[in-house]
């Protein structure tokens, strides 16, 4: 029996707002790419980040997926309630020297050119008001994705020491998501192109911890009038309340995929059971050529 005979898939969303167009297009990707492999799809709230974070929204996010017919499996995980595992994910990377507290400022980064130089390395700081950064030892340059091929990405950003907790004591994203994906047993990520730096610092931490990694898979960003990815911070508009089909529809157009002839005839569940049995991962475009679709205006009532 082959390692990946099985394919667990999952959804990842900060409850930092409501699901907008962008996020729908990524979690509709995400549900397809699983389903298509006959595979779980999980769903985890990346709850790590109180600062950033919209009381409710995470309710929301689960309701607006209900409604558009992306139904997990198993129970939803909550980052916010797994801070025993990152910590003892932290504890066995200091037992092996392979972290460092680090205090310097960022305007003092900043000056450096924007990544990090490992001035603190031999330093031995304390714990006091500082970060903690991985010991790069073998960085990871480039990766394989699915639908991209191979990625390099910028030396300097792959082999920079990143923190793994941050100085105001939050757990970093790098190292709650590798422990997560690693503990959930994803076999694939499917997930926007924003996150493409970071995943050779996640891949980094795979290899620290003897995990093996997923495979990836980066959708093209849903881009607004300006060019800018849709996103909470510009005030993207959160995904109606009516009709999923029509919405639904579009997200399968933006990933270029077959569409079914009269939509209108079919009911959510029997349009997504349509679009997994057509889905088509090679047709799916590397870069957002389409402009997203007015998502307020073209949708209409009844
Ligand atoms: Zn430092």
């Amino acid at each position: 029996m082959s390692e990946r005979q099985y394919y667990v898939g999952r959804f990842a969303p900060s409850p930092s707002g409501d699901l907008h167009f962008g996020s729908l297009v990524a979690a509709l990707g995400s549900y397809l790419q699983a389903r298509a492999n006959h595979g779980q799809w999980l769903v985890r709230i990346e709850d790590i980040d109180p600062p950033r974070e919209v009381p409710g929204s995470a309710n929301r996010i689960l309701k607006q997926l209900e409604h558009y017919g992306l139904l997990w499996d198993g129970p939803v995980v909550y980052q916010s309630q797994r801070h025993d595992l990152y910590l003892s994910a932290l504890h066995q990377l200091k037992q092996q020297g392979l972290c460092y507290y680090c205090i310097c400022p960022r305007q003092r980064i900043q000056q450096i050119g924007g990544h990090y130089d490992g001035y603190c390395r031999t330093l031995n700081r304390g714990a006091d008001n500082a970060a903690l950064r991985l010991r790069q030892t073998s960085p990871i340059f480039s990766f394989y994705d699915q639908l991209r091929g191979e990625i390099h990405t910028d030396p300097a950003l792959a082999s920079e020491d990143f923190i793994i907790h941050r100085r105001d004591g939050l757990f970093a994203y790098n190292l709650a998501v590798v422990v997560d994906d690693h503990q959930q047993g994803i076999t694939e990520i499917v997930r926007g192109a924003d996150l493409i730096e970071p995943t050779v610092h996640q891949l980094t931490l795979y290899r620290q911890f003897g995990y093996t990694p997923p495979s990836y898979v980066h959708l093209p960003l849903v881009l607004n009038t300006f060019g800018d990815k849709l996103s909470k911070q510009n005030h993207a508009p959160p995904l109606p309340d009516g009709d999923p089909r029509q919405i639904l529809i579009q997200a399968l157009a933006f990933l270029c995929q077959p569409l079914p002839e009269c939509w209108r005839d079919l009911s959510l569940t029997m349009l997504l059971t349509w679009a997994i049995a057509h889905w088509s991962l090679s047709s799916v475009p590397s870069k957002a050529i389409i402009p997203a679709p007015k998502i307020t205006s073209a949708f209409s009532k009844g």
